[in-house]
């Protein structure tokens, strides 16, 4: 297994009617989300999730690694659920890095030890840490008691041990006054990057229309960015223009595209070693230009 990430070969497709580059044809997924677990501890309201109770079993999970690093792709996001309450968890991660992906680990931070810390640190793996408000009371009011306080205390681990972390922050109405209050405290953490997440209608969000953005609000948070970009790195992932543009795995091998409101399976990972490529490869499955997106801007 290669310890190297390739060379990305990107296909532009030509069209001599329009005279445009139409299609974007990328050999393999650039970054895949693998869910390890659906379980959670937190029941955070606004939940895009949706834990539904499904732990992976970590041959299935190591099998579907495989697929995955075989086919090229170069970073592996290990989500949840809460990923640390996997039994395996270590493990897993340690898999990951010995097939050679460029690895990051998105958590709540509550199950996070500080020799996690340092095994995560010690591997290269990048901590990607949720917190949606900039201070205890806005923070538990979203995600629930303690929420804040273990966020923080991660971070002061994470730095204590110099492991470069990235704070990632769900945006919706009750916290879209709090941008610029979440970037200031991001920056004073010495985060190394911040990303805004427009929140999507899926999982418990999707019976909860009023905390989703409007076109407008979408619009201040962009501006209320781009002033903050000047000083440091921050980003907004914001699926609306960009469907099929995620490739998740869930724990059970299904292949899911995302976009900003559906979540469709559209294969099975660990049913036959070649749907993983197959389905990438399908044009009606994953639209390769979006995806390419979120690496770009
Ligand atoms: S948002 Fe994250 S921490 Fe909260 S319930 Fe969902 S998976 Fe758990």
């Amino acid at each position: 297994m290669e310890t190297q990430e390739q060379d990305l070969v990107v296909t532009l497709k030509y069209d001599r009617m329009t005279h445009r580059y139409a299609k974007v044809s990328l050999p393999h997924p650039l970054s895949v989300c693998l869910r390890i677990t659906d379980v959670c501890n937190r029941t955070c309201y606004h939940c895009c999730s949706g834990p539904s109770g499904n732990i992976g079993k970590t041959r299935d999970l190591k099998r579907l690694m495989t697929t995955i690093r075989k086919a090229g792709t170069p970073r592996l996001n290990i989500t949840g659920g809460e990923p640390f309450t996997h039994p395996d968890i270590e493990g897993l991660l340690e898999y990951a890095v010995e097939l050679g992906f460029g690895v990051s680990v998105t958590t709540s931070g509550d199950r996070v030890t500080e020799r996690h810390v340092i095994f995560m640190g010690t591997r290269q793996i990048k901590p990607d840490v949720s917190l949606d408000g900039p201070d205890d009371k806005i923070n538990r009011a979203l995600r629930g008691n303690g929420s804040f306080d273990r966020v923080m205390e991660v971070a002061s681990q994470c730095r204590e041990h110099s492991v470069p972390f990235i704070l990632n922050c769900t945006i919706q109405q009750h916290n879209l006054l709090h941008v610029d209050a979440l970037a200031t405290l991001g920056k004073q953490l010495l985060a190394k990057k911040i990303t805004f997440i427009v929140i999507r209608p899926q999982g418990r969000a999707k019976s909860l229309p009023e905390i989703l953005l409007s076109d407008d609000d979408i619009r201040v948070l962009h501006e209320k960015v781009e002033l903050h970009r000047k000083t440091w790195t921050i980003g907004v992932m914001d699926l609306r223009k960009q469907p099929r543009s995620f490739v998740v795995v869930e724990p059970n091998g299904d292949i899911i595209a995302q976009s900003h409101d559906e979540y469709v399976t559209v294969g099975n990972a660990l049913r036959d070693g070649t749907e993983f490529r197959e389905v990438w490869a399908d044009p009606e499955k994953f639209d390769h230009k979006s995806h390419l997106l979120h690496f770009v801007t």
